[in-house]
């Protein structure tokens, strides 16, 4: 019962190999991602702890210790592994998180899927998660709680240590109110939720969303409401909101509502966009296509990401201009994170079938329109893509913010390249300059990419400008920041990491 800070998050922060029979703990391979920015605030407390889950045949003899410790780059810190059953995980990730949750985050209703869910044991994750986090957590301390697997944490939490401070990040989307209530446990969430001193979400309409959802469940009241900043409103589009509550009142403790998108870290990938082997291998790339223009789109295969509307899109774009066979390609990067899961292998064997079709129809011995990837590229190499391509086609139908386009932005070290967003991104409201298209509109996303194709040089060059301003100010260090101005934090995370701004008026 140690630690200032206590950061629950469901994956490990570092890889495990196996190296001649022995387990060895490894930094993730890649810097860029939101664990390296998490572990970077250890460095500002004496000790911290992370809390995650690790697989076990057997809980009562996992065979492995609950707890490390480290020492290391990032500060000094322990790790508790829970040790949960593959019966266990699937039920509380793959069914509950994965099925039911995930669907109704993103709107779509249709797809939630309520029976199979285990309820008793997405409780008792949850509480084995506060419960570890409890243990770990000196007087005072700061919890730090992440994503919606764990909704049930900080409630729990509360009802054992009173003292604590408890944040919560959301890193996803918030639905509006007549979406979440779909949920049958959504009192029981948000109550939840409200145990915390501060919630998290990336833009200002998913702050809203569950200040409309808690204030139409409970008896909690907004008691105070900001304007949003101006570079944080994007006129007209999906996803714009003028005022943003920023605190609630439930049963007499203050809740604060807190706006930070996360970033990308924007010097990390321009030095590695900049490298000369990285230079090189876009050429190479670029040299292969032998003239031909390139589109890009990297996402998971998921319903969200609208890779089949897109796809769709495509074949429209062909169809309508007979002359652009054979001088451009669609390389499509759809990468399963979830296999195994029924919802993401139709999605899969869709894409195939529409990018088999597509190729058939425009496609010659010498051309083929599309290439579909389903392999995930390391990060290198994928720089060197966004390097090379003419167009970063990004367009989900819903999606909580989308790193893909900032990495893309990133990476454009050269001033070039066009950036077509999903209006229904959270990034979109960050990144205006961006070639805005509506992903349900057939309309406008054939309009969006013949815009993109056709875009003059100085229109990109300006463009471009402006989204690396804005990729580059609000990179990952300025989100570190956001979380923790409210306790003076005054450094960069990635310097001198400090603890998630949150006070508790209880
Ligand atoms: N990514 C990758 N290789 C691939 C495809 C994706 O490394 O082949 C990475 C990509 O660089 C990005 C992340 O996966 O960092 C996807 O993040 P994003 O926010 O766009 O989508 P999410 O999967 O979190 O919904």
């Amino acid at each position: 019962m140690s630690s200032d800070l206590v950061i629950v998050y469901h994956r490990q922060p570092y890889e495990e190999v196996e190296i001649d029979g022995q387990t060895v703990l490894r930094e993730n391979k890649s810097p860029n991602g939101i664990v390296p920015t998490l572990k970077s605030f250890f460095g500002r407390v004496d000790k911290g702890a992370w809390v995650a889950w690790k697989l076990a045949e057997d809980t009562a003899n996992p065979g492995f210790d609950p707890v490390v410790q480290i020492d290391d780059a990032f500060g000094r810190y322990s790790v508790t592994r829970l040790p949960l059953t593959e019966h266990q995980v699937r039920e509380f990730y793959h069914i509950t998180s994965k099925e039911a949750f995930w669907p109704i985050l993103h709107g779509f209703k249709d797809r939630y899927n309520y029976d199979p869910v285990d309820w008793p044991n997405f409780r008792e994750v949850n509480w084995r998660f506060a419960e570890a986090a409890a243990a770990e957590a000196a007087p005072g301390a700061v919890v730090w709680v992440h994503d919606y697997n764990l909704w049930l944490v900080p409630g729990y939490l509360r009802q054992m240590r009173k003292d604590v401070r408890i944040a919560f990040f959301h890193h996803t989307p918030f639905p509006a109110a007549d979406v979440f209530n779909v949920l049958p446990w959504r009192r029981e969430i948000v109550e939840s939720l409200l145990a915390c001193d501060e919630v998290g979400f990336h833009i200002p309409r998913y702050a809203a969303n569950f200040a409309a959802v808690a204030t139409s469940l409970t008896e909690a009241q907004i008691t105070d409401r900001q304007d949003v900043a101006p570079d944080m409103q994007a006129e007209g589009g999906a996803l714009n909101e003028r005022t943003v509550p920023t605190c609630l009142q439930y049963r007499g403790s203050d809740v604060a509502l807190r706006v930070a998108p996360v970033g990308v870290d924007a010097a990390y990938i321009e030095t590695r966009a900049s490298r000369p082997e990285t230079a090189a291998q876009a050429a190479e790339i670029r040299a292969g296509l032998g003239g031909d223009k390139l589109i890009l789109s990297v996402g998971r295969t998921d319903y969200t990401k609208g890779g089949v509307d897109q796809l769709l899109s495509f074949e429209r774009v062909l169809e309508a201009n007979p002359d652009l066979a054979g001088t451009l390609r669609l390389m499509h990067v759809s990468v399963s994170a979830n296999r195994n899961m029924v919802a993401y292998e139709a999605v899969q064997s869709e894409l195939e079938q529409l990018a088999g079709r597509i190729n058939g129809r425009f496609g010659t011995l010498e051309w083929q329109p599309i290439a579909l990837i389903s392999r995930a590229i390391p990060f290198d190499e994928l720089v060197a893509y966004y390097r090379a391509a003419d167009v970063a086609w990004i367009t989900p139908l819903v999606d909580g913010m989308n790193l893909v386009a900032k990495e893309f932005t990133a990476a454009r070290v050269d001033g070039d390249g066009v950036l077509v967003l999903s209006e229904f991104a959270g990034a979109a409201v960050e990144l205006q300059e961006a070639v805005i298209t509506n992903p349900y509109s057939h309309r406008a996303m054939d309009q969006a990419i013949m815009t993109a194709l056709d875009m003059p040089l100085d229109e990109r060059r300006g463009r471009m400008k402006a989204l690396r301003a804005v990729v580059a100010r609000n990179d990952i260090r300025a989100w570190g920041r956001a979380v923790l101005d409210a306790s003076g934090g005054d450094d960069t995370p990635g310097d001198s990491p400090g603890t998630p701004a949150a006070h508790h008026a209880a």
